[in-house]
């Protein structure tokens, strides 16, 4: 006699895209200018669409309710998830399993994977703005040479991740964009520089982004000019329930065989679905889509990113069997 474990059971999908013009000639690539699916959340809601059908045909089987959530907004800060959280529906629902997939085309169609615990990174934005004094590259006698502050500001920031960080806990420090804007003989008078920030730990991530804002100004300032960091706080780091994800891990192994279930790496990319890890028991999976024998194997947030859509049938049938196995015993 099966017993009923918990009486309600949540599955996310997100449903936004990128401001990416599609490359893909496909019948089913986006039709609107640089605007693309290219993170797969269209293909996780038409998963939860097919789950939603298969969940409704089997509704005498099981007992308890499955709540489906098409949240919006997952790629822009500060993430569609902060505004579902302070929904009065989603209150009222209390401490209850959260279950999200992602497509990932690293991840060979038909197979699935999983880790427990700390999954994913947080991700902080970072802008930085080195100020010194302009003027004429030929007399650096005369100006204060922000282009040299901000070099060894990069330099030395990494310093967090080296020197600081604990090696144990993944840390990553990267700049992606540096403006200087001066020309061959003119020194300008401020940098910008941008970048990212991310660990999988909440103290170490508050501490490290203190000593980086500490760094970053007494170096510029020893060296005669300023510097001003503004951080954009992103997601928190992504931790699944060891215990639910467990339980979906030997569901998932019924459904599709042991062989198709895979032991996954931590990852540095951030999500917003870590905002329901952090008071729910919540696991979140991925879903293979990749094919190469048909080509398709183009990175996420390319504009060549595409998925096998026999990823569908298996991601909305998987849905619904970890949705029943996990209100059942
Ligand atoms: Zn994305
Ligand atoms: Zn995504």
């Amino acid at each position: 006699m099966e017993t009923r474990k918990s009486k309600t059971v949540l599955l996310r999908s997100d449903i936004d895209a990128l401001p990416i013009q599609e490359q893909n000639n496909i019948a089913y690539a986006s039709k609107t200018a640089d605007v693309m699916h290219a993170c797969g959340h269209d293909a996780h809601s038409a998963s939860l669409l097919l789950c939603a059908k298969i969940l409704i045909e089997l509704k005498g089987d099981f007992a308890g309710s499955v709540k489906l959530l098409f949240q919006p907004a997952e790629e822009l800060s500060p993430g569609g998830a902060i505004s579902v959280i302070k929904e009065k529906a989603y209150i009222a629902l209390g401490t209850i399993p959260h279950i999200g997939q992602h497509v990932r085309p690293d991840i060979p169609v038909g197979k699935v994977g999983f880790r427990s615990g700390k999954f994913m990174a947080s991700m902080d934005e970072l802008f930085l703005t080195v100020k010194g004094k302009g003027g004429h590259a030929a007399m650096p006698e005369k100006i204060i040479d922000p282009v040299l502050i901000a070099s060894h500001i990069i330099v030395a920031a990494q310093q967090l991740v080296s020197r600081m960080a604990d090696p144990k806990t993944p840390s990553v420090l990267s700049f992606g964009k540096v403006i200087a804007n001066g020309a061959i003989n003119v020194i300008p008078n401020e940098v910008s520089i941008e970048g990212t920030f991310r660990t999988m730990d909440e103290d170490w991530r508050k501490i490290a982004l203190e000593k980086l804002n500490k760094l970053v100004t007494t170096m510029a300032e020893a060296m005669g000019g300023s510097c001003e960091l503004k951080i954009n706080h992103g997601y928190p780091h992504l931790k699944n329930d060891s215990t639910l994800t467990e339980d979906l891990r030997i569901h998932a192994k019924d459904y599709l065989g042991e062989e198709n279930v895979e032991e996954l790496d931590q990852w540095m990319a951030a999500e917003d679905f870590a905002y329901y890890t952090q008071n729910n028991p919540a696991c979140f999976y991925m879903l293979g889509v990749g094919n190469v024998e048909k080509n398709i194997a183009s990175g996420l947030h390319t504009p060549t990113f595409n998925i096998d859509e026999s990823a569908l049938e298996l991601g909305g049938g998987l849905m619904a069997w970890l949705a029943i196995k996990t209100l059942l015993v």
